[in-house]
C-alpha cells in the first residue's frame, strides 16, 4: 500500500518527519483527509490537532495554525509551534489556559487583547488535548 510522508516543520526546527496512510487536519475550510495521490493542495490551519494513521495507530500532533501543503506522496505542515503529545508541558498549559480566561473576563470582544486572549486560551486547550 502506497504512504506518504508526513513532515512537520516550526521556526524551531522539525518536529516530525515520517510515513503514514491517512493524515487528517482541519483547515480553515473544515476537516480534510488526506491519502496518497492526492492533488496538490495548499490551505490555512487552525489551531487544531493533526491525526496521523498508520496501521490501525493514529500519532497526534497539536499544531498552533499554519499551512498544510500536499503533494500526491508529501504532506508538509508548516506551523507557528507544534508538539506531539509527550512534548506537551501540560502545567504550562494549564497556567496559559488560566492566564487567557482570566484575561477573557477582563476585556471587551471588540479588544484585540480579548482575540489574543481567545487565540491563546485555543492553544492551551489543543495542547491539553493532544496530551490527554
Ligand atoms: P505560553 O503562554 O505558555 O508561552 P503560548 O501558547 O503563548 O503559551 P506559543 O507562542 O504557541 O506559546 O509557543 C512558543 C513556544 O513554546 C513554541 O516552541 C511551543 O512549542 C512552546 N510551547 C508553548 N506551550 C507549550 C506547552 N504547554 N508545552 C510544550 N511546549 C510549549
Amino acid at each position: 500500500m502506497k504512504t506518504l510522508t508526513v513532515s512537520v516543520v516550526t521556526p524551531d526546527g522539525p518536529v516530525l518527519e515520517e510515513s503514514y496512510d491517512m493524515v487528517s487536519v482541519r483547515a480553515e475550510s473544515g476537516e480534510l483527509g488526506i491519502l496518497p495521490g492526492h492533488i496538490p493542495l495548499v490551505a490555512p490551519l487552525t489551531i487544531s490537532a493533526v491525526r496521523l494513521k498508520k496501521e490501525g495507530n493514529t500519532d497526534l500532533v497539536a499544531v498552533s495554525g499554519g499551512f498544510l501543503e500536499v503533494r500526491p506522496d508529501k504532506v508538509t505542515i508548516l506551523a507557528q509551534a507544534a508538539e506531539r503529545p509527550s512534548e506537551v508541558d501540560t502545567e504550562r498549559a494549564e497556567e496559559a489556559k488560566q492566564r487567557a480566561e482570566e484575561r477573557l473576563n477582563q476585556t471587551k470582544s471588540e479588544d484585540i487583547d480579548f482575540k489574543r486572549a481567545r487565540l491563546a486560551l485555543d492553544r492551551a486547550i489543543n495542547r491539553l488535548d493532544v496530551a490527554k
